[in-house]
């Protein structure tokens, strides 16, 4: 039966073909598999020497501030936008630090020397692990391998916010993300940065007392009574003020020298721009 034996070496080639691509398949997979787990085993083998530091620099840490170190470690923030111009205009630093701000009197009940030590170790830590020199099958560049290998090392570190945001168009069509990660040192300068927003707030209201009856009648007695710029006295219909020359929001004191007499017009006239 010559067909039937035709047909019969017909269907052996395809379960031999069928074989052969599940084989394929089968090694494709294993070889994955081993890549991936080759590529674990680099990461963490080039990263141990780095996260031994940081384990260090956490005991030290742990050590200077007592008991309770609240860890930020695993928090993730998610934001959800309303708009994609707010999107846009994200600004994931100013963000963190008004969130920073929120918190600040709990975040400073450990002492900003400390916040700095810790943020310093931390950053050189990051900045010394080493580019490892990658075989070609298990990265693509070196440089994605240490990306991998920084990751494994600041998971380690107390401080490691990754900051999320998105936005989603109404009927679901786009969508658009971002993340960053903050770091122990983008908290010490937030808190650097607030401390300062704080000081200057208060000095602003401390110069301001200082601004006394006796201290304007000072200024104005020794401009003689008179607008500094158009030089018009009360007797010829002026209001007079007394201004101060730097502004307090700029750091300007409230002190003779920087204090003149304005009258009502030029003083609204002169707006923001100073001599
Ligand atoms: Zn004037």
């Amino acid at each position: 039966m010559p067909y039937s034996s035709a047909h019969s070496s017909e269907i052996d080639m395809f379960v031999v073909c069928i074989i052969g691509i599940v084989l394929l398949l089968l090694l494709g997979l294993l070889s994955f598999l081993a890549v991936r787990h080759m590529r674990e085993s680099f990461v963490e083998k080039h990263a141990q020497a780095a996260i031994d530091q940081m384990h260090a620099l956490n005991e030290t840490y742990q050590n200077s501030v007592g008991q309770k170190v609240p860890g930020w470690n695993t928090a993730v923030q998610r934001v959800k936008l309303r708009s994609k111009r707010q999107f846009d205009t994200y600004n994931a630093k100013k963000e963190f630090t008004n969130y920073v701000a929120r918190f600040y009197t709990a975040f400073l009940q450990i002492p900003l020397p400390v916040w700095r030590a810790y943020a310093l170790g931390t950053s050189d830590i990051m900045s010394n692990v080493p580019t490892p020199n990658v075989p070609w099958y298990l990265f693509w560049k070196n440089y994605s391998a240490l990306v991998e290998i920084k990751d494994h090392v600041s998971a380690q570190s107390y401080i490691n916010v990754r900051w999320e945001w998105s936005y989603t168009s109404p009927q679901g069509r786009n969508s658009y993300s971002g993340f960053c990660i903050f770091a122990p040192a983008d908290l010490y300068n937030a808190l650097l940065t607030i401390r300062e927003k704080r000081k200057r707030k208060e000095s602003k209201s401390y110069q301001r007392s200082l601004m006394t009856p006796a201290l304007r009648f000072a200024v104005m007695k020794r401009d003689h009574y008179r607008c500094r710029l158009c030089g018009k006295t009360a007797d010829q219909g002026a209001r007079l003020e007394v201004d101060h020359i730097t502004p307090v929001s700029k750091g300007g004191k409230s002190v003779l020298d920087n204090l003149w007499t304005l009258c009502f017009e030029c003083n609204r006239g002169k707006g923001a721009e100073r001599l």
